[in-house]
């Protein structure tokens, strides 16, 4: 497992879609390996692989023990939605508030390559639709109106 370096805003490839994986081999499981890894280093609870500079379809996730693995992530947004606050290790310093959907159906595919459907809601469904912007090259500083963009460092005027 190998710790990769993490690509900051505004690196051009972080505005790039990604594409779909249609090889399920042990390089797309090494890949995932070290997003984890590389998601732990960085204290993160998500990461996509455009954040790495690979451009492909796979997002991971690990919030409270639970741990997932996501290739080719399509996202349908059921009933209700949530406000919270969100970051990104690739805007360091930055947090938005964001609203979501709550309840979310994903399809997706595991990592081999076996088409999967899950529900999820609450933070974990958060997450999975926050990396899966990434996919599509959409930062956390596009869903927000500019007054609900801040840093979490004092400024001045
Ligand atoms: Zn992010």
């Amino acid at each position: 497992m190998a710790v990769l370096p993490v690509l900051i805003y505004p690196d051009p490839i972080l505005r790039q879609q990604s594409v779909a994986v249609t090889l399920f081999d042990d390089a797309l499981d090494t890949l995932i390996q070290d997003m984890l890894a590389t998601m732990h280093a960085h204290k993160g609870v998500g990461l996509a692989a455009p954040q790495v500079g690979i451009l492909q379809q796979v997002i991971v996730m690990e919030f409270e023990g639970k741990k997932m693995a996501l290739i080719n992530p399509e996202i349908i947004p059921m009933k209700g939605t949530t406000v919270e606050e969100e970051g990104c290790l690739s805007l360091p310093d930055t947090r938005v508030i964001i609203e979501r959907a709550d309840k979310i159906i994903v399809k997706a595919q595991n990592k081999k390559g076996q088409v999967i459907q899950i529900r999820e809601k609450g933070y974990f469904s958060r997450i999975i639709q926050h990396e899966t912007d990434h996919l599509k090259g959409i930062l956390i500083i596009d869903k927000a109106p500019l007054e609900h963009v801040f840093p979490q460092a004092d400024h001045t005027l």
